[in-house]
């Protein structure tokens, strides 16, 4: 079945299509010519041997009920010889036209013999019935009318035409037999093919819909492949390559909408803006891997510490990082801050240059309010820069958090061991 499952959706339902309507077709095809077969059958039972039938008993009816009848009838002086003059020929009449009726009808072969003799036997019966009638113009006395020479001529035509009645009888018999069989056969013929046609479609039928099934499901994975694949290459797009951490793209589509969350449920909410410690002195100290090296150590750190799905670490350009959160008030977010700048400088990365330690180090400004309608969203971020620069003025490795925008108070790591 490879044809079907190379077609088309739309093809594969075409070609259902043109199936049925084929069967149908046939199926029509061979119920008419069956049709026809059986009309003749009928046909011929019908003119073949019901009518002349027919024709036949009307003859002998007027034989016997006309013909005889109204010479009894006369002789016996019930009617005028007149009246019965008039019936006789009204009666040859009939006699002869249902005659020319049946004769006209087909006949078999062997029944022509028969035919032939019956029709000498009825023109010879007529026959002697008009010389009846020539002889009652002429004067003769139906009195002296012998009726059982009447009576045997009757009886014989009858016989006569009662043999070619049995026979058609006989025919008609024989016709209704071969009547029932054709039909029968038609109908097991005309079932048979139809039969035959309602397999055929349910077999193309469900290959075609096994066909579009399993279709679906390559369409149905190919999608879902698809549907990871983007959801990679959004990820990709919203990651920062070398740290692994949200890039600054993602940090615009989440600040936005973790604001207006805070601001919606009035909040807590955090920015920290965090810069390592006279970077530049390190990369030229150690070279710029060594220093990728070094921001790749210093976002593990924020990884390790920021670790609810509610907390966001980005890389939000060269070795600034910003941290996002939400629900946390001042004294914890103050811990975060803390807890950061002691993680790295815990991590113990000779900085050299550094001009307050042997090790690497990172200052914070951190801003974090309750979020209300009137909260700015670029106050925050600036808050937050404002603080990293205080906390880089007040000597660096440390933090310094503003919950008032007005009002700030540096952290730094001296002043808080202090
Ligand atoms: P400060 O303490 O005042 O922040 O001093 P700083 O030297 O760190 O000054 P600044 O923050 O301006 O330093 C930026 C330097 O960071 C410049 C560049 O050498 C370094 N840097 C920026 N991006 C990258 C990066 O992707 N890889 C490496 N290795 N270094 C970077
Ligand atoms: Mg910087
Ligand atoms: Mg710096």
């Amino acid at each position: 079945m490879n044809f079907i499952e190379a077609l088309k959706l739309r093809s594969k339902l075409f070609f259902i299509f043109i199936i049925i309507t084929i069967g149908l077709l046939f199926v029509g095809i061979m119920g008419a010519i069956n049709l026809s077969s059986m009309k003749k059958n009928l046909d011929s039972l019908y003119f073949g041997s019901l009518v002349p039938v027919i024709e036949l008993n009307t003859i002998l009816l007027s034989y016997h009920g006309n013909l005889a009848n109204s010479l009894y009838m006369a002789k016996n002086m019930q009617i005028s010889p007149d009246e019965a003059q008039s019936q006789i020929k009204l009666s040859i009449n009939r006699i002869e036209k249902e005659w020319k009726n049946y004769e006209a009808h087909f006949k078999r072969d062997g029944e022509m013999p028969y035919v032939a003799y019956t029709a000498a036997e009825i023109k010879a019966t007529n026959q002697y019935f008009i010389s009846v009638l020539k002889a009652l113009e002429n004067g003769y006395e139906i009195k002296d009318l012998v009726i059982e020479s009447v009576e045997k001529k009757i009886i014989h035509i009858h016989n006569v035409i009662n043999k070619l009645i049995n026979y058609e009888v006989d025919v008609a018999k024989y016709e209704r037999k071969n009547f029932l069989i054709g039909y029968d056969s038609i109908l097991f013929k005309v079932g048979t093919i139809l039969i035959m046609v309602i397999f055929g479609v349910m077999i193309v039928s469900f290959y075609v819909f096994k066909s579009i099934q399993s279709d679906q499901s390559a369409l149905e994975i190919a999608t879902k492949k698809l549907k990871i694949v983007n959801k990679k290459l959004e990820n990709a797009s919203y990651t920062d390559s070398l740290t692994g951490l949200h890039n600054r793209r993602y940090f615009n589509l989440v600040y936005d909408r973790e604001l207006k969350r805070a601001k919606r449920n009035h909040s807590y909410i955090t920015f920290m803006m965090l810069d390592i410690d006279y970077f530049k002195q390190y990369n030229d100290m150690y070279g710029h891997i060594e220093g990728d090296a070094a921001l790749k150590c210093v976002a593990k750190v924020f990884k390790d510490i920021l670790k609810r799905p509610s907390d966001f670490v980005f890389r939000l350009g060269g070795e600034e990082f910003g941290v996002l959160f939400t629900e946390t008030p001042e004294s914890n977010s103050a811990v975060i801050a803390r807890n950061i700048c002691d993680a790295i400088k815990a991590r113990e990365v000779k900085h050299e240059g550094s001009k307050i330690g042997k090790y690497l180090t990172i200052s914070i400004g951190v801003a974090c309010c309750v979020a209300d309608e009137a909260l700015n969203e670029e106050i925050l971020l600036t808050k937050a820069d404002d603080m990293l620069y205080k906390t880089k003025e007040s000597g660096r490795d440390g933090y310094t958090i503003t919950t008032n925008i007005s009002t700030a108070t540096p952290h730094t790591a001296e002043q808080t061991s202090a």
